[in-house]
C-alpha cells in the first residue's frame, strides 16, 4: 500500500487503503480482539504456500485468528489436553465430534442420563445416517461393558449426569473403552475442567478420556450471555480428524463472543467455588425439609454415585471436593404437578429457564418419565426440579425457598 507507486488518490480508495499503522508494543492484561474473515498474505508466494493445519499462522477467520487461537489454548490448559477447538456452542460442539468420528454402520452409546440433546441428534439425525445408538446404565460399567460390540465407535460419558446427576464410575468406564479400543468423548460441561482432569483420571498420566467437549456458555462464559463450546483432545491425530470435519462443516465462533469468555475465563475457578459452596449449603438444608423426598447432589452421601464422586473429585479445594452449582430436587411422591408447578412459579430469585452459570440462580421442573430407558427408572413419573445457583447470598437463596416451599406444600 504504501509502498504502491502509483497512490490512491479518491477518499473512498485511501479510506480503505490508510497508510496509517498503529505504534507496536502495545500491551494490556486483556487480549486484543482480531475480527477478519479476510486474512491479508504478503504476497502470492505466501497464499500458496500457507498450510490451515499449521497453527504458526493464519489462512481465513474461519480457521482461526489470534484471539480465538488464544482462548483455544487456555481452553485446552484448563483441561489438561493439548488441542482445542471452538464452536458456536457445546451442542455444535457434541454435533461436530459427530459427524467427524461416525460413518454409516457405526454405532454410538450413550448414558441413560445423557444430555438431552445429545440423545436427539442420535435419534433424529444420526439414525438417518445409518449410524444406530444404545443407551447404557450409567452406574453399571458391565452394562457399558456388554453393549461395546464390533460396531461401536464412540462412547460419550457425562459426570454428573444430566438432570438426575448421577455420578458414573469414570475410570471404569473409559477403561471398558480402552480394552475395546472404542473412543471414548466426555461431556465436561460439569466439572468444567475443574472438579477432576478429564485426561488424566488417576493423576499418573495413565488413563484419560480421548475428547472433552465442554459447553463454554456455562462457567466459562458465566455470564448467560454467550452460547459457545469446544472440543479438546491431546492426541493430535484425533484433533486433526476433528480440525478437517471442522473447517470443511464451516463451524467458526465470532470474536466477540471469544472476548466475552476471555474475559470471563480468569475468574471461573473462584465463581465456581462460589456456586458450589451456597449449592452444597441449600442442598443439604432441602434435603432435611418435610415435602422434599431426596435431593440429587453427588456430594450429598445418599446421591446415586457419591462413592464416585469422592473418588474422583473429592481432593479438589482443600478436601471439600468439587461439584459445581447444580443439584435436583425430588418431592415426597404425594405432591402432584401442580404443587411442584406452584413452588417454582413462587420463587422470586430463581429464574424460570433453561442453561446455568451465569450470576442469576435458576430452576426447570422435569417430567422424567419419556427422558429415561431404564437404569434410573425408579424417578419416572415424578417432577425433579432442577436448581442451578448463581451467585446470590446463601440466606437470600435460602429464605427465597423457604417461602416458595410454604407456599406450596403448606408445613407439610
Ligand atoms: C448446556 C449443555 C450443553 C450444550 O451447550 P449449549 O451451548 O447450550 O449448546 C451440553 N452439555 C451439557 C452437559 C450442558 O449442560
Amino acid at each position: 500500500m504504501s509502498q504502491n507507486p502509483v497512490p490512491p488518490a479518491d477518499i473512498a480508495t485511501r479510506l480503505v487503503h490508510h497508510d496509517y499503522v498503529a505504534p507496536g508494543g502495545f500491551s494490556a492484561p486483556q487480549p486484543a480482539v482480531h475480527k477478519a474473515s479476510t486474512v491479508l498474505f504478503p504476497d502470492v508466494a505466501a497464499l500458496r504456500a500457507r498450510n490451515w493445519k499449521d497453527r504458526g499462522g493464519y489462512t481465513y477467520g474461519l480457521h482461526g485468528t489470534p484471539t480465538t487461537f488464544t482462548l483455544e489454548e487456555r481452553l485446552a490448559t484448563l483441561e489438561g489436553a493439548r488441542h482445542c477447538l471452538l464452536a458456536p456452542s457445546g451442542l455444535a460442539a457434541i454435533s461436530t465430534v459427530a459427524l467427524s468420528l461416525l460413518r454409516q454402520g457405526d454405532e454410538v452409546l450413550l448414558p441413560d442420563n445423557a444430555y438431552g440433546p445429545n440423545l436427539a441428534l442420535v435419534q433424529e439425525e444420526l439414525a438417518h445416517w445409518g449410524i444406530s445408538h444404545q443407551r447404557f446404565d450409567p452406574l453399571d460399567v458391565e452394562d457399558l461393558r456388554s453393549r461395546l460390540g464390533e460396531r461401536t465407535r464412540l462412547v460419550w460419558l457425562e459426570a454428573a449426569g444430566s438432570v438426575t446427576m448421577e455420578f458414573p464410575d469414570l475410570v471404569s468406564q473409559v477403561r471398558a473403552c480402552r480394552e475395546r479400543g472404542v473412543l471414548c468423548a466426555l461431556d465436561n460441561t460439569w466439572g468444567a475442567g475443574l472438579a477432576f482432569a478429564p485426561f488424566d483420571l488417576l493423576g499418573d498420566g495413565s488413563l484419560g478420556v480421548d475428547l472433552s467437549v465442554h459447553a463454554l456458555t456455562k462457567y466459562p462464559s458465566g455470564g448467560g450471555d454467550v452460547l459457545m463450546g469446544s472440543i479438546t483432545t491431546r492426541d493430535e491425530a484425533l484433533h486433526l480428524r476433528l480440525k478437517g470435519t471442522h473447517m470443511r462443516l464451516g463451524v467458526g465462533v465470532g470474536a466477540n463472543d471469544v472476548e466475552a469468555v476471555l474475559r470471563s475465563l480468569p475468574s471461573m475457578a473462584l465463581r465456581y467455588r462460589a456456586h458450589d459452596r451456597t449449592a452444597r449449603e441449600l442442598a443439604r438444608w432441602l434435603a432435611a425439609q418435610p415435602a422434599v423426598a431426596q435431593v440429587l447432589h453427588p456430594a450429598l452421601p445418599d446421591s446415586p454415585g457419591h462413592a464416585h464422586w469422592k473418588a474422583l473429585c473429592g481432593a479438589a479445594a482443600g478436601g471439600e471436593g468439587a461439584a459445581a452449582g447444580l443439584f435436583s430436587v425430588v418431592f415426597d411422591a404425594r405432591h402432584g404437578r401442580e404443587r411442584v408447578d406452584a413452588f417454582c412459579n413462587r420463587l422470586q430469585l430463581f429464574g424460570i429457564g433453561y442453561s446455568w452459570g451465569g450470576p442469576m440462580s435458576l430452576v426447570v421442573p422435569y417430567d422424567l418419565s419419556g427422558m429415561r430407558a431404564g437404569a434410573t427408572s425408579h424417578l419416572a413419573g415424578r417432577t425433579v426440579v432442577r436448581l442451578c445457583i448463581g451467585l446470590e447470598d446463601v440466606e437470600d437463596l435460602r429464605a427465597d425457598l423457604q417461602q416458595a416451599l410454604e407456599h406450596a406444600f403448606g408445613a407439610s
